[in-house]
């Protein structure tokens, strides 16, 4: 089966979130049973030298709307999977991948529309036999390919609902895309054009990222106004788990590491966590230390970690963020370490020093609203740091009561009710938990010990893929 897995990000050539370490994560597993090729943006700031990526000779021209775009195809190899890449100016010459920080460039739906179109002229020419669309950047490529009669299948993955990716009706016509979509029962939402409502009506099966995230999106409240078309379209959606990359996030050998450890040899955590302390000058190797890795957006509840900072303040603890986004966030953050001494505050990205932080952790604060699935929990049980979380879509599914008696894999503390009160609890158990050295440490041993692979995920996607033939 030759499948074209498609994403706006993929790791190590660009990435925002999670999104971009599942789209390297699963073509990569699944190549092991398929032939699989991924094909992303290249976007003005991928190094193309160090990842070797190297014109094909391939061009195409393409009708958007009244426009002709040209776009010129480009590939490497990168840990057995072969990566495909389209470039265009108006879709690649940019400083972010959706937009400048915090924000979204005016002409994403011209940009992602000159992306689904290549995705469907290269089904064609690759003769592609299933299309795998990832989020609303790739979903026009949905009502795209039915148009254009192609016999390919199509899975489409919802990693976040609250991403549709709404333009106005004049979209319709400079996106080229076919009018007759903008009907109830096709991509009309609301008197807009909704990108995510065509990739459910013209895929074959939906997946979402955890079972209990595919249900929750089918209720009123976490449906983001698509509930009811969920509904109506229940008999082809399903929750598939995401999966890690079990050897790029490895405490063992991760060259991000100042030392490496693994389930059967802790010594080297602590060290871990001495230094990383060193780094951002604290002096307390002796508190649990928390942290939080994360983009600054409402749905993540840093709401909750702001409401609680002046508890958390005076807690015995440590509390380390990193991440960005929005402004109002990063000021909020910014403020709370300047008055509070156990609070460290690291605004932007950084994949090195996240490592270093899951690697140096007692527990990971993941307070989100919704959660998808969430891969952070599932990266710091990974590197023995146990999870403290909201009950909720993926995190529920991932992180079970260290105190209850089911077998599952794996185990932190969670809260159920959300806000501030909630959060503040799970904190306090947290803190009592780490002070009962023996069952903190056996529970960290217990999560290092759970398969959060890939590898199981894959499986599912694979079944999927063929059960459409
Ligand atoms: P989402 O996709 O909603 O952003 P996930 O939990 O699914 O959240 O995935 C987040 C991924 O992005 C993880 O690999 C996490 O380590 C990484 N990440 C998020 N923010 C940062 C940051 N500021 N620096 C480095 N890595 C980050």
């Amino acid at each position: 089966m030759r499948v074209l897995f498609t994403a706006a990000e993929i790791f190590p050539f660009a990435k925002t979130g999670g999104l971009a370490d599942i789209a390297h994560a699963l073509p990569k597993a699944l190549s092991e049973h398929l032939d699989v090729v991924s094909l992303m943006p290249l976007y003005r700031f991928i190094d193309k030298k160090r990842y070797q990526i190297e014109p094909t000779g391939m061009e195409m021209t393409l009708i958007v709307g009244e426009t002709l775009h040209t776009v010129e195809i480009f590939s490497t190899h990168y840990e057995g999977v072969e990566h495909l890449f389209v470039y265009n100016e108006t879709l690649c010459d940019c400083e972010g991948i959706y937009g400048p920080p915090g924000g979204c460039y005016e002409n994403n739906d011209i940009r992602f529309a000159i992306f689904s179109h290549a995705i469907v002229e290269l089904s064609k020419r690759l003769s592609i036999e299933l299309l795998h669309l990832n989020d609303w950047h790739t979903a026009l490529a949905a009502p795209l390919v039915k148009d254009a009669g192609l016999k390919t299948r199509i899975v489409f993955t919802i990693h976040n609902l609250a991403y549709q990716g709404i333009f106005p009706p004049l979209s319709i016509s400079r996106t080229g895309l076919s009018p007759h979509h903008f009907t109830l029962e096709d991509m009309e939402f609301y008197g807009s054009l909704n990108w995510l409502k065509g990739g459910i009506a013209h895929s074959d099966a939906v997946t979402t990222v955890s079972p209990s995230y595919a249900v929750e999106i089918q209720l009123p409240e976490f449906g983001c106004g698509l509930d009811g078309f969920l509904r109506l379209h229940h008999e082809k959606l399903s929750g598939i788990l995401n999966g890690i990359d079990t050897t790029l996030y490895d405490p063992s050998g991760d060259p991000s590491l100042p030392y490496h450890f693994s389930a059967g040899r802790m010594a080297n955590k602590s060290r871990c966590k001495k230094a990383y302390l060193e780094e951002i000058d604290i002096d307390t190797p002796e508190l649990p230390l928390f942290i939080f890795i994360g983009r600054f957006v409402e749905q993540k509840g840093l709401d909750w970690i702001i409401d609680a900072a002046n508890v958390i303040g005076k807690f015995p603890m440590v509390l380390s963020i990193l991440g960005g986004g929005e402004r109002r966030y990063e000021m909020l953050f910014d403020a709370l370490s300047q008055q509070y001494s156990n609070i460290h505050v690291q605004i932007g990205y950084d994949e090195s020093l996240s490592h270093r932080m899951y690697a140096a952790a007692d527990f990971l604060l993941m307070p989100s609203r919704f959660e998808p699935c969430g891969l952070n929990q599932m990266i710091a049980m990974r590197y023995g740091t146990i999870p403290v979380v909201h009950r909720i879509g993926g995190l529920r599914d991932t992180v079970h009561p260290w105190n209850g008696k089911e077998p599952l894999c794996g185990k932190g503390v969670s809260f159920s009710e959300p806000g501030a009160s909630g959060l503040v609890r799970a904190i306090e158990e947290a803190i009592e938990l780490y002070d009962t050295r023996r069952t903190f440490r056996r529970i960290r041993k217990f999560d290092m010990d759970c398969d959060f692979s890939i590898r199981r995920c894959a499986q599912r996607y694979e079944s999927l893929y063929r059960t459409l033939f």
